[in-house]
């Protein structure tokens, strides 16, 4: 059990210790959103044994709490930057939002739908997803 924690810890340290490279790539501003506060990493699903700075983002704690099951209780009005989002040349900023993007088309969200719709992606982006 102890020896799980240490290597939990130890990824969580090395997770931190992105956010330095990703503060230059984000500019100080949430890489989902666009908006500035308080942004914290977090890593983006498939994640690679070791921390990558392609399979994290910097966001801000509204988008944080989105990503934590907010994303559905949401007024869909209120994301709509997602449609912008999903072109990010930034993959893992990138898969985020088209994830996010295509729950909430799934929900049934008209410009959502139409966003995805419109949609292109590349076949091995669309692999990761
Ligand atoms: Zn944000």
């Amino acid at each position: 059990m102890a020896r799980g924690r240490e290597e939990h810890q130890a990824r969580l340290a090395a997770v931190a210790g992105l956010g330095r490279v990703l503060s230059r790539r984000a500019r100080s501003s949430c890489e989902l959103c666009g908006e500035g506060g308080t942004l914290r990493v977090l890593e983006v699903p498939p994640v690679l044994d070791t921390p990558d700075v392609e399979r994290a983002g910097l966001f801000c704690d509204r988008c944080r709490d989105l990503l934590d099951g907010g994303l559905m209780r949401a007024d869909p009005q209120t994301v709509r930057f997602l449609a912008e989002t999903v072109w990010s040349d930034v993959l893992p900023v990138k898969l985020t939002a088209v994830r996010m993007l295509r729950s909430l088309a799934a929900a049934g969200v008209p410009w959502a739908g139409e966003a995805n719709e419109n949609l292109w992606l590349d076949e091995d982006v669309e692999s990761l997803l």
